[in-house]
């Protein structure tokens, strides 16, 4: 029998997280030809997500739970429970019910017909937020315009994926600034898609506030493209030459008038122009720059404080 882990990160998710797993387990039950287990990624929890969840674990060894030090983010309690799922098949979801346990079975289906990974795709973003949808589209709009990895908006963070990417994400790809939904297009693989219906948070508020989905954009450009960077020599030629075309008038009309003052408001406009641009630059140097620094400092991704079920085995 093959066996499959359900990998669901959690923060602060007490209030639903027990009927989560009740409805998780259900839907498990009925995929009788699968041993599965259910991991939770307890990613700092301040409330009594943990408690919970060792409770549900003291009478079933086949739900697991992993509990972090502190919030270490989303990307990396996925992260901490692909490190620790080994097994045939391991799918990822969020503990809030959003991603609907029924969607299982076509996750399944897929994967048995040869496919090494099944991402899922939003049908509706109806219960997203109008400011929310509109910075997702502009981010996947970009990010797509400038990585070479397509990145298919709607994406969300439920998947499929067969134990050998999971053993490439795990041993292979050892960055800190881990952008998951760019890995899982980047490391190739026999890959199709499932469409759902987002369903709605069964209980407590998002914990992605509008800052940290900004964060999270601006860590998925970073590391999937090298535009930005390229950009800054493009641009910078553009301004150059107009700086050059500048100069050629401004010498020829010294040459050509007496009265010099007249250049003044050119002067201006252009003194503000380049600073403005050379900031813009220096500000992408800067994040590209500070996310080598987070890789060469090599601290752990993420730090287990406790698990039940399960033996934690320090990450790299
Ligand atoms: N989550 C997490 N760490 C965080 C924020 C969120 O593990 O720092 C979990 C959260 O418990 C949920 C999933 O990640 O299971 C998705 O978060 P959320 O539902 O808040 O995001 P949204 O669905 O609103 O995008
Ligand atoms: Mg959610």
């Amino acid at each position: 029998m093959k066996t499959l882990t359900i990998v669901c990160p959690a923060y602060n998710e007490g209030e639903g997280i027990a009927h989560f797993a009740a409805v998780l387990k259900e839907q498990l039950t009925k995929l009788s030809h699968y041993d599965s287990y259910i991991l939770f990624v307890d990613d700092g929890s301040k409330d009594n997500t943990y408690e919970t969840l060792r409770h549900i674990a003291r009478s079933d060894t086949h739900v697991r739970a992993i509990r972090f030090s502190r919030n270490f983010g989303h990307q990396m309690a996925l992260l901490a429970g692909l490190d620790h799922a080994l097994s045939d098949v391991v799918i990822t979801m969020d503990s809030d019910l959003q991603h609907p346990p029924s969607v299982i079975p076509a996750l399944i289906a897929e994967y048995e017909k040869g496919n090494d990974i099944v991402y899922t795709v939003r049908n509706d973003t109806e219960s997203v937020g109008l400011l929310r949808r509109i910075i997702g589209k502009l981010f996947y709009w970009f990010l797509n315009k400038m990585s070479e990895v397509p990145i298919s908006e709607n994406a969300s963070d439920f998947r499929l994926m067969s134990g050998r990417v999971v053993e490439v994400i795990r041993s292979d790809i050892g960055e800190r600034n881990m952008f998951l939904r760019g890995i899982i297009r980047w490391v190739g693989f026999k890959q199709s898609e499932v469409h759902f219906t987002t369903g709605r948070r069964y209980a407590g508020a998002s914990k992605y506030s509008l800052a940290r989905l900004l964060q999270l954009a601006v860590a998925g450009i970073i590391s999937f493209s090298k535009v930005p960077l390229r950009a800054a020599i493009i641009v910078g030629a553009l301004f150059a030459l107009i700086g050059f075309i500048v100069a050629i008038i401004t010498v020829i009309q010294s040459l050509t008038s007496s009265s010099l003052p007249a250049g003044w408001a050119t002067v201006v406009v252009l003194l503000s122009i380049f600073g403005g641009v050379q900031l813009i630059f220096l500000g992408v140097l800067g994040e590209y720059i500070g996310a080598i620094f987070d890789e060469v400092k090599r601290r752990p991704r993420y730090i287990v404080e406790d698990s039940v079920n399960i033996t934690v085995k320090h990450p790299e």
